[in-house]
């Protein structure tokens, strides 16, 4: 059980925008459908807006300011600072701030502003409709935006920034297209509503539900269809261990709109310096978890084990044996050209970086092959146990 949380007051702004303009979402969209209908032009309009802000939230907040994640020209930061702006999440200072924290403390109850340890309600909305000390805003962690001038414009006149955001967008659309309401209700509090907890998903759902592929120190999970929900922030679990890297969903194949939408705009020359996690470190922090896990498995089992069984627990032994090898080779090589910077020990690095994407796809072959093996033979195992 977790300890109790800290009485702490409540913040009324909070739960204005978080929990009674949901209540009058409730009400209201009901009754006016039952009235007068929504256009489709109001339902398309929901839905391409919460894809403005949610981007704005997660390119721009997320992988821009609190990452650093890449570098973007000024039109680039404006058009973000105003999707963003339009998500309603509070201002980039003080999501970036949080967030950075939480990336620090993960985890912790008492530093981690909205730590999954706290439960799945703290971490979704909880954290925000008290004023916890863990969530206080810190700028320490911050200079790089404090000393950014529009960052701290849009901290310093946010609200009415908030305002003229949503009067900017959602006037000229619902005068457009003949629904002026419906775009006020679809396009502006339905869409902000969702576009709410597609956020907070990531601090919940991503941190309970899914796969830990590549570390298991923290509660940050991979998760495709969180990832669709999120534009592309359900590969939390590489997010947590490689947080610079302007991908979360590191694969080529994986759903995460976000980075597309960040390489687009590199070609297009409004974004630069897109920094990715080198594909060596990716796989060996892949590699080393597919190694914990065998083991773990087997230890479940511990010496209750049979002959077939044992002879696969030795070869993985081996394996891993070779793998740390391999990385300990490549250390030693990666420290000596911090040292001597020679153009020779760059050249075998780079030798030695080709023959690794060769032998670590060599291990994972015969790792997986292992693993099905293992597989195999623990279910049989089930059925007829071993007697000691
Ligand atoms: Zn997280
Ligand atoms: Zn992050």
């Amino acid at each position: 059980m977790n300890a109790p949380l800290p009485k702490a007051p409540i913040n009324w702004v909070a739960v204005f925008a978080l929990v009674f303009l949901p209540i009058v979402a409730i009400i209201a969209i009901p009754l006016y459908a039952y009235h007068h209908d929504f256009s489709l032009a109001a339902w398309i309009s929901m839905f391409v807006l919460l894809g403005v802000s949610s981007l704005g939230i997660t390119a721009g907040y997320h992988r821009l300011w609190a990452h650093r994640a890449y570098e973007a020209t000024l039109p680039l930061k404006i058009i973000l600072m105003i999707m963003g702006t339009f998500a309603v999440q509070n201002s980039i200072l003080f999501w970036a701030s949080g967030h950075r924290t939480h990336h620090r403390h993960v985890d912790d109850v008492d530093k981690d502003p909205y730590s999954i340890n706290n439960g799945f309600w703290y971490a979704h909305l909880g954290w925000m409709l008290r004023d916890y000390p863990a969530a206080e805003p810190n700028y320490k962690n911050a200079p790089d935006l404090l000393n950014d001038k529009l960052v701290m414009f849009q901290h310093k006149y946010y609200v009415p920034l908030v305002i003229l955001v949503h009067v900017g967008i959602l006037l000229p659309i619902g005068w457009a297209v003949g629904d002026i309401w419906g775009v006020l209700l679809l396009g502006g509090l339905m869409r902000l509503i969702l576009s709410h907890h597609v956020t907070f998903f990531i601090n919940s759902l991503c941190h309970m539900w899914g796969k830990r592929p590549y570390t298991d120190e923290n509660t940050a999970r991979d998760n495709f269809w969180l990832a669709i929900a999120t534009w592309g922030e359900g590969y939390h679990n590489y997010h947590h261990i490689f947080q610079y890297d302007y991908r979360n969903g590191v694969k080529w194949w994986q759903y995460d709109p976000t980075k597309w939408l960040i390489w687009s705009c590199s070609k297009l020359g409004l974004a630069k310096n897109l920094r990715r996690i080198p594909s060596f470190n990716i796989k060996k922090a892949e590699l080393a978890m597919k190694f914990k896990y065998a083991e773990q498995d087997l230890a479940v089992y511990g010496h209750n084990v049979n002959d077939d069984i044992s002879s696969v627990k030795q070869r993985l032994a081996q394996e891993y044996e070779a793998f740390t090898h391999t990385l300990n080779d490549w250390a030693k090589l990666k420290e000596q050209e911090i040292q001597a910077k020679k153009s020779a020990v760059a050249e075998k690095i780079h030798q030695m970086d080709d023959k690794l994407k060769v032998e670590f796809q060599l291990v994972e072959q015969r790792l997986t092959h292992h693993r099905e093996t293992l597989n195999i033979l623990m279910r049989n195992l089930k059925k007829n146990p071993v007697s000691q």
